[in-house]
């Protein structure tokens, strides 16, 4: 952690290049095939030039956020290179690997409104990133009918959360609008 104080522009750089590493040999699932880590980038810049958000908490968690779920990345890992708080707020936006992905998919729409503030704004730039690559790029093998699922699923997550930040969600509804 040394050099890594809050507030620090290193604990950013810190974790776009941890992020960048350790998606290193991923791809989106869009039919661009663009390399994962934008995913990650796009969920920062939509946080500060969309969402408002100077936490930098939130923004190093946003960079980190598929790492667990993603990469081989464990919450010790995590906690060693950016600290207890960050580590917790990835924690939250991480799904249980061990659950059927529909139990997922569930647990997320009812976990979503007791999540801290941090955690659902990384949630709520999750939605509306995701969003925006599956009507810029939708992964080749989707069908229409798996698209509206996704966008209807996401609506879910995001209603459980209304009131976190409302330039983001009035994005996410924009977006939303473009449902297939
Ligand atoms: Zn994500």
């Amino acid at each position: 952690m040394a050099g890594r104080t809050p507030g620090d522009f290193g604990l950013l750089l810190h974790a776009a290049r941890f992020a960048a590493w350790k998606h290193r040999h991923q791809r989106r699932k869009g039919a661009a095939r663009l390399p994962y880590i934008n995913h990650p980038l796009d969920l920062a810049h939509a946080l500060w030039f969309e969402g408002g958000v100077r936490d930098e908490i939130t923004l190093a968690a946003a960079l980190l956020h598929d790492t667990i779920e993603d990469t081989q990345t464990t919450v010790q890992e995590l906690q060693g290179e950016f600290g207890e708080t960050v580590a917790e707020v990835v924690m939250e936006t991480t799904d249980e690997p061990s659950v059927h992905w529909r139990v997922r998919k569930k647990l997320q729409v009812t976990r979503a409104r007791t999540a801290s503030r941090r955690a659902r704004e990384v949630r709520l730039a999750d939605k509306l990133c995701n969003l925006r690559s599956l009507v810029a790029s939708p992964p080749q093998r989707w069908t229409l009918e798996r698209q509206r699922e996704y966008f209807d699923w996401a609506k879910r997550v995001v209603d459980q959360m209304r009131g976190t930040n409302a330039e983001l969600e009035a994005k996410f509804d924009q977006i939303y609008r473009q449902r297939p």
